[in-house]
């Protein structure tokens, strides 16, 4: 069996940003050369996350709307956890909706994605470096 373990690193210019990194683990395939198998994506942060989801911009604008009245970033205060000191409790709720990893299947070396399906990074606390995880296994 062949593993292959990569991080990927974001540093968002906003807060709130949906990045379609499909691109850079089919290049985390191709590097791993696994015909067969499963791949693992996942956020290494606790304010973001890897979901699967459709790449129309309509759609991305509806989630941020969506996860703003769920979970809205003012008033700081009405969150416990930033009596921390920290203001991202509301990053915190988002990236639990938004999910913390997908697995996708390796067929024939390629992805095996239903219609529209695309990887995203989900990022509800930005503009500072953060990593997802690319983990392959297979043959
Ligand atoms: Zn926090």
């Amino acid at each position: 069996m062949k593993s292959h373990r990569k991080e990927l690193w974001f540093n968002t210019p906003t807060r709130v940003a949906f990045v379609n990194i499909t691109p850079q683990v089919q290049e985390c395939l191709r590097e791993s050369g696994v015909r067969e198998g499963i791949v693992l994506v996942n956020a290494m942060h606790i304010t973001a996350s890897v979901f699967i989801n459709d790449d129309e911009s309509g759609l991305h604008h509806d989630y941020g709307v969506w996860l703003e009245k769920l979970a809205p970033h003012e008033p700081i205060k009405q969150y416990r956890h930033n009596d921390t000191g920290e203001d991202n409790a509301d990053a915190h709720m988002k990236r639990q909706v938004m999910g913390r990893e997908v697995v996708v299947a390796i067929t024939d070396g390629k992805l095996d994605f239903g219609p529209w399906e695309q990887i995203f990074y989900g990022e509800f606390d930005g503009r500072r470096r953060k990593r997802v995880l690319v983990k392959i296994i297979g043959e």
